[in-house]
């Protein structure tokens, strides 16, 4: 099955932070590949912006360097590399001062191509960048600016970021980036809800035992840890991530797929998330090992109490949801690396194979990684004579598999949120009032953690996390699922 590649209109694509990590790792690798895919056009240019002296030549090394590392598979014949490198540019410019500015504007000039600004920089530095870009006129009222996580580390922070976007911006030029929303799997978690007749009757506390989300990771924080234990797992993955998977599994259906319906009725769940109760949540950080070091090693410090796991339960106020908990957790140093949705069904209401044909329940699950797909437990009879025994086998579609081999190749969530703010459509990307309902939910949590003084519950690396992680569900008479690939 062929997907069909619609190419963008031409578009210059300013990346101030253009020699910083993410740029290396993620945004050129990701245009490298649209432009290979046909997607984006031989008109398009892309500048790199940031303080090093550095000139076209420079970045376009630079630029190969990073699509060497980073795009190295063999679906993109680098063949188009030195094309493509010829789309870059790079200026020297500091966002703090007004150094470089007037490059910028020389080299956009003045025609009527789509002009995006991707802030791939410390949020410090937001406000500065769009008052210089009004300041400079390098911005009409079709211009985009893409801004990255973290959007704030609480709701004050948020609403200071978003005011000072907003006083340059209007809040339908502001994209936000949460790469989850980019990926396939979460996109169809909407296509399989709103496309399909089969799961939404079902898709309530009526038929709907409770749900579970887990984002696991096998990996430590690694390098990241300096950035990490001022942050910890409640930032860095709920209040984000976790919640807006959260949003897209119990929201309403939206009128239609656009941006505005799509969001309104994410916020509406965030709103409808009650008060979170100490006993319903439970914070981990993970020891060492033999051959693995602890947390607060990582991060050099013994009394440091960030958390790098999260276990809690969460209730929707709404009609749909009223007694259907949903139980989130996230973590690093887990048993695997593997993320999913699963949607747990109730127990048929009576049993006609009687006791001990045992107790059988159809569980959605969907997987984001990896192998990202989706897959249905049903029950069946147990092949072979010997009677009515029941057995539970699931129905699996992994997308690589059912799609054929061009499922292999989908856009990354970056390459797909990157064409999506080329083509205007903020549907993937969070809006102000949803982060900052975002961060109203989750910032009594944290500041109740910081208020007790406790320290969080430790746990083993290569474990599902602490045992009060598991005891949380235990004493509602049910389990986690099993950790793994
Ligand atoms: P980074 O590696 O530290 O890069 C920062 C970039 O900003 C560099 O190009 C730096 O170049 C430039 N810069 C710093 N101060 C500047 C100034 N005053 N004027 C102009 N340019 C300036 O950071 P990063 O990892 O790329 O992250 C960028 C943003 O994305 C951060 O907000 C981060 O939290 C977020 N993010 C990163 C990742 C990731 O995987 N790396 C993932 C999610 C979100 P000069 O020093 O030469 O100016």
């Amino acid at each position: 099955m062929a997907s069909r590649v619609i190419p963008v209109q031409p578009f210059d694509l300013v990346i101030f932070g253009g020699t910083g990590d993410l740029a290396r790792r993620k945004i050129l690798p990701a245009l490298f590949r649209r432009y290979c895919a046909g997607q984006m056009g031989a008109e398009a240019r892309v500048i790199g912006a940031a303080r090093a002296d550095m000139d076209d030549a420079g970045y376009r090394d630079f630029a190969r360097a990073a699509i060497t590392e980073f795009s190295a598979d063999s679906a993109y014949a680098h063949t188009h590399l030195d094309d493509f490198l010829a789309r870059l540019g790079y200026v020297t410019l500091d966002a703090g001062g007004d150094e470089g500015w007037g490059a910028l504007k020389k080299t956009l000039g003045e025609g009527e191509r789509i002009r995006a600004f991707y802030f791939s920089v410390g949020p410090s530095l937001f406000g500065d960048l769009a008052a210089r870009i009004e300041t400079h006129g390098l911005a009409g009222a079709d211009a985009r600016v893409v801004v990255e996580k973290p959007f704030g580390r609480d709701l004050a922070s948020a609403r200071a970021l978003n005011s000072a976007l907003a006083r340059h911006f209007d809040e339908t030029q502001i994209y936000r980036i949460d790469h989850y929303l980019g990926k396939e799997t979460v996109q169809n978690l909407m296509a399989i809800r709103f496309g399909n007749m089969l799961f939404e009757p079902l898709w309530n506390s009526q038929y709907v035992d409770h749900i579970q989300i887990t984002v696991a990771e096998s990996g430590g924080v690694g390098a990241r840890g300096e950035y990490y234990d001022k942050s910890g797992a409640m930032r860095d993955m709920v209040q984000n991530h976790i919640m807006q998977l959260l949003c897209l599994t119990a929201m309403e259906p939206p009128a239609k797929y656009d941006p505005h319906a799509v969001r309104d009725e994410k916020l509406k769940v965030i709103r409808a998330l009650g008060p979170i109760e100490p006993a319903d949540v439970v914070r981990g950080q993970y020891e060492g090992s033999e051959s693995l070091p602890s947390y607060q090693s990582e991060v050099g410090s013994d009394e440091t109490d960030t958390e790098s796991f999260v276990a809690l339960k969460a209730r929707i106020g709404n009609w749909r949801w009223a007694g259907t908990p949903f139980y989130l957790r996230t973590g690093k140093r887990l048993r695997a690396r593997a993320s999913e949705i699963a949607v747990v069904f109730k127990d048929a209401p009576h049993s006609i194979f009687g006791a001990d044909a045992g107790r059988h329940r159809n569980i959605l699950t969907i997987r984001l990684q990896p192998n990202e797909g989706i897959e249905m437990g049903v029950t069946i009879k147990e092949p072979g004579p010997g009677g009515m025994r029941l057995v539970d086998v699931p129905l699996d579609m992994t997308f690589s598999e059912a799609l054929g081999p061009d499922a292999a190749d989908v856009p990354d969530a970056y390459e797909r949120l990157i064409m999506d703010v080329i083509r205007g459509d903020q549907t993937l990307f969070m809006r102000g009032d949803e982060v900052e309902a975002a961060w109203e939910w989750t910032d009594p949590i944290i500041e109740a953690w910081e208020a007790s003084g406790t320290a969080p519950c430790t746990y083993a690396p290569g474990s599902a996390g602490p045992d009060d992680a598991l005891a949380l569900m235990h004493r509602d008479g049910r389990r986690w699922r099993e950790i793994r690939t």
